[in-house]
């Protein structure tokens, strides 16, 4: 890694010693895997609060796998696309069940198969679940590892984005880097006005440095205006 890629993560891991995944799913990787899919354009919050009567009522992949989808629907409702949601996550038991004998695969092609399973949900597992190298291109990582430099900030490709993070940070590291980002993302980073003023990694961040960052305008116009006088 780069010396700046080390100052980076010594410095989130410092802030964020826990790195663990918002998605309370309590060990289990089929009900990681659930949630995981009803949190597309949904808040890992509302994700939380909606699994606790959906776990209630379905406990494992065998219970989901029978249970009635319209039943399904009526629980995942809250989380929106409800219905593409609870058909997905049936089906997805339904495998699990019967081709996978209840345990859901690290492989990657196997989990990429799921319905509804791409590369985020895929990594997420083989990181959280199996411990293995992955990189979880959500929405906060893509916007803070551009604004921190590893890429262009126009970049928004997630398959290219995991390519080149996986290439930035050593494997052991991955995992919990993402997580991280998701703290850091919702904490100081923030889409929209990010508090790059009390930011402990400004000194690390390309966007800081940027002719388009807020306090530089301030200072380009400052210096402009002292040139005219
Ligand atoms: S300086 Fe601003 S843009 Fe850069 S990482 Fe910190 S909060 Fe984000």
């Amino acid at each position: 890694m780069t010396p700046k890629t080390e100052a980076i993560l010594a410095a989130l891991t410092g802030r964020y010693p826990d790195a663990v995944c918002s998605l309370t799913y309590g060990g289990d990787p089929w009900r990681l895997l659930v949630m995981a899919r009803l949190s597309a354009q949904c808040t890992d919050a509302r994700v939380n609060i909606v699994c606790e009567s959906l776990f209630a009522r379905f406990p494992d992949a065998a219970s989901m796998a029978a249970g009635d989808l319209s039943e399904i629907e009526d629980l995942v409702r809250p989380c929106g696309l409800f219905r593409t949601k609870a058909a997905s996550i049936r089906e997805i038991s339904v495998l699990i069940t019967e081709k996978y004998g209840g345990k859901v695969p690290s492989d990657m092609d196997e989990l990429l198969s799921l319905p509804g399973v791409g590369r985020k949900i895929a990594n997420l597992i083989r990181g959280d679940v199996f411990g293995l190298p992955a990189v979880v291109t959500d929405t906060h990582c893509i916007r803070i590892a551009g604004r921190l430099g590893f890429y262009p900030e126009e970049e928004k490709d997630p398959k290219r984005i995991e390519k080149i993070l996986v290439r930035a940070i050593d494997p052991p590291y991955q995992s919990d880097f993402c997580h991280r980002l998701v703290l850091f993302g919702r904490d100081i980073c923030t889409a929209r006005a990010p508090k790059c003023d009390s930011c402990p990694i400004a000194s690390l961040c390309t966007h800081a440095q940027t002719e388009n960052h807020p306090e530089n305008k301030q200072n380009n116009n400052k210096a402009s205006e002292r040139n005219i006088q």
